[in-house]
């Protein structure tokens, strides 16, 4: 007899929509267990971090918090953000804590289109439209180097300082990713996004990099965008992104843009992984807490519908993963939409309807 495996799971629903989309994932993962034959399960810890843990305790996780963290398989995260609590301590407090306490240094963000949902961009093939924006997510725009009150000449003089960190040793594992990952996907391609001609130092390292690691990978076609010009390509010529890598802050831009094209920012999905698993990775929708639909019932599941796709994958269960996107595609088909996409279903039937055609698909 075969032994049953069991995935430790550290849930952190977070604030405002996170809740609410989280539960909706884990009814998803219950479904799986449940049909799974006995041959795996999932134990999940919860963790009642984010802004009201803040508010009571003034800090947005335990002290020890990323420590507590490193035995599991893997964290599912909500989303973080609430008014009164000022979004750079919410984010660095937990979310960017958590990445860089684990290592967590590739953001994985797909960008898909799916099937019967009213889209921004008008493309004659978009249906067919799908690529996956590598983001760089240990250092860059976002390593907190700098300072405030740089002068101390009072009101109205203040100076504040706020530097990117390039290292070579991050530049190029992270291109390397997108390199490896666009040699399993149909059509060979990395796109890498900077903005060295105004950036010159960290930009221009970055470059170089992608020029030499892009020497070993000869099988893969390559283009390099200045940041600009590719959120104007992101509209004008979708067709030609499939694996597109960049850093910290601009792949966090291009994100956005990208879910907004696609339909709505409730339906991406991203993974922060430790490529190399020596610490656990974190599954997120790529949306925020959205507090002005918080507690309505509204918010769309998908994008952390589908990050428990990418964490299934990752915990190896590559059947179920492809089962569970396949049937999003079908349940957006068949027109359950919630309002951020035109549609009037709310969160749960959206839910209902992925599991139901998840009972059609296995
Ligand atoms: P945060 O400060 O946590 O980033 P935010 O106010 O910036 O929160 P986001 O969650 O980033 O909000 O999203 C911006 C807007 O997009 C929201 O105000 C909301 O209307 C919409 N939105 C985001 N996620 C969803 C979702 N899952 N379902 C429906 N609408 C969404
Ligand atoms: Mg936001």
């Amino acid at each position: 007899m075969s032994e049953s495996k069991k995935f430790r799971l550290a849930v952190i629903p977070g604030d405002g929509i996170g809740k609410e989309v989280v539960r909706e994932g884990l009814r998803v993962l219950d479904f799986f267990e449940q049909n799974s034959g006995g041959k795996y399960s999932f134990e999940s810890d919860f963790f009642p971090w984010g802004c009201e843990y803040y508010l009571e305790h003034g800090k947005m996780m335990d002290e020890d918090g990323v420590d507590k963290l490193r035995d599991y398989d893997a964290i599912y995260f909500g989303a973080v953000g609430f008014p009164g609590v000022p979004d750079h301590v919410s984010l660095w407090g937990l979310r960017i804590a958590i990445c860089q306490g684990l290592d967590q240094w590739a953001n994985i963000r797909p960008v898909e289109f799916l099937p019967g949902v009213p889209r921004r961009l008008n493309h004659p093939e978009a249906d067919k439209l799908n690529w996956v924006l590598i983001r760089e997510n240990s250092e860059g725009e976002y390593s907190g180097v700098g300072g405030r009150n740089f002068t101390g000449r009072g009101p109205g003089k203040e100076v504040a300082v706020q530097s990117s960190l390039f290292t070579e040793h991050g530049c190029e594992r992270i291109i390397r990713y997108a390199f490896d990952l666009a040699r399993t996907r149909k059509r060979k391609k990395v796109t890498s996004v900077t903005k060295s001609n105004a950036q010159q130092f960290g930009m221009v390292l970055w470059d170089e990099v992608f020029e030499h690691v892009s020497k070993e990978y000869p099988d893969v076609e390559t283009d390099q965008w200045l940041v600009d010009a590719m959120a104007a390509q992101f509209v004008l010529r979708p067709e030609e992104l499939e694996v597109v890598v960049a850093s910290n802050l601009f792949a966090d831009i291009l994100s956005d843009l990208g879910s907004a094209l696609s339909g709505s920012l409730g339906i991406a999905a991203s993974a922060n992984l430790n490529p190399e698993r020596r610490t656990p990775s974190m599954f997120e929708s790529v949306h925020g807490s959205a507090p002005d639909i918080a507690g309505k019932g509204i918010a769309n599941p998908i994008g952390t519908i589908g990050s428990a796709a990418l964490m299934l994958d990752h915990l190896g269960l590559q059947e179920e993963a492809e089962q569970l996107n396949q049937a999003i595609r079908e349940t957006t088909r068949q027109g359950y939409l919630t309002r951020d996409l035109g549609g009037t279903h709310n969160t749960e039937e959206i839910t209902d309807a992925i599991i139901d055609n998840l009972g059609k698909i296995q």
